[in-house]
């Protein structure tokens, strides 16, 4: 038996995120005495077998159904093929997608579905610690199914170095899959910002209500050009047309981990720190000693940040 990764790539393109699910599936793997493996669905996926032998995979499955991504229809493929591969375990990112076509498997199995584990304990039944309400709390909880489904929390775990020039068997196996497995398909994609995202950035450069106007944010993105970086904001800003949603870090925005994240005139509610606090390290800048992001923050610089930002940018 094995346990087995559901990989997440985007027509072809391996997501970052479904090396965290190696990592995990690997700790899961190593107390169960047993090797990792990696199903891989969609015809365009075919070119990621080595990656997958390289982040531990000892068989990679691949599952070359004919167009583009779809959440039932990637579903129905861990559920058809989970009888067949026996795994112990099935393992993906709890991204976005990550999460619902896992959802859908386990919906289509009957079987519980744990979303967004942080550790777990395997054995006859897995013992697991899922973060809940966007981060705020731990949850442990025990899993009795004869097929755990389990999601790491995005960002929970580093993506560890590959091995590179490992190699794995490929096997293909073709699922029939029935209509109704493609009634969500995507029919169009619109590029709502090129290069890098608030996802990928190395170092974020985030504005809240203490910017106070949109033309304010200039400031921001002087040192965002000058660093590298990309401009992220808090839900004050996008609730007053300062800046689009696109641009939100937070529970209901966009989850981010750069490197740095240097957060200006934020006071860093919880549902806002939720979606910062993976940063490897944060800088507060704030007039408020007390401010909730200057306490958690790694660093601090009381102050304001039209005088501090235009020093850091000059300095
Ligand atoms: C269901 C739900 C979901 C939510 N989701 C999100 C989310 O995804 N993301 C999010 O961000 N929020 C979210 N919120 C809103 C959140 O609760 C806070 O209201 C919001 O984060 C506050 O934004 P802020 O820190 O910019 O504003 P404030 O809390 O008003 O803080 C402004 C800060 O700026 C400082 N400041 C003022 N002037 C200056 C200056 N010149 N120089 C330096 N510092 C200055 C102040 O001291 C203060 O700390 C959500 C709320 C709910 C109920």
């Amino acid at each position: 038996m094995s346990v087995l990764v559901v990989v997440e790539h985007d027509r072809g393109a391996m997501a970052d995120a479904s090396l965290e699910a190696f990592v995990f599936a690997r700790s899961i793997a190593d107390q169960l005495g047993e090797p990792v493996e990696a199903l891989l669905i969609g015809a365009d996926a075919a070119g990621l077998a080595d990656v997958c032998a390289a982040h531990g995979a000892v068989a990679v499955h691949h599952a070359p159904i004919a167009g583009d991504y779809g959440p039932e229809a990637y579903g129905m493929v861990i559920a058809s093929l989970a009888p067949v591969l026996s795994p112990s375990g099935i393992v993906a990112c709890g991204t976005d997608r990550g999460n619902e076509v896992l959802a859908h498997a386990a919906a289509e199995l009957d079987l519980p579905f744990v979303a967004n584990c942080v550790a777990v304990t395997a054995a006859d039944e897995w013992e697991l610690t899922r973060v809940q309400w966007g981060g705020s709390l731990n949850e442990e909880a025990r899993l009795t199914s004869t097929l755990p489904i389990v999601s790491v929390a995005h960002h929970a775990v580093d993506a560890e170095e590959a091995s590179a020039g490992a190699t794995a068997n490929v096997m293909e196996h073709i699922v029939e899959l029935p209509e109704w497995a493609s009634r969500s398909l995507i029919q169009d994609r619109v590029v709502l910002s090129e290069g890098l995202t608030l996802a990928t950035a190395p170092i974020v450069v985030g504005g809240g209500r203490g910017v106070g106007s949109a033309e304010g944010f200039d400031v921001l993105e002087a040192l965002a050009a000058k660093l590298g970086g990309v401009v992220g904001c808090s839900r004050a800003v996008t609730n007053n047309g300062w800046r689009p949603h696109s641009d939100q870090v937070g529970q209901t925005g966009t989850r981010i981990a750069p490197q740095l994240y240097i957060a200006c005139g934020i006071s860093g509610a919880i549902q806002h720190w939720v979606g910062a606090k993976a940063a490897k390290k944060i800088l507060a800048i704030n007039t408020d000693p007390a401010a909730n992001m200057v306490v958690k923050a790694d660093y601090a610089v009381i102050g304001d940040l039209f005088e501090v930002l235009p020093a850091i940018e000059q300095g």
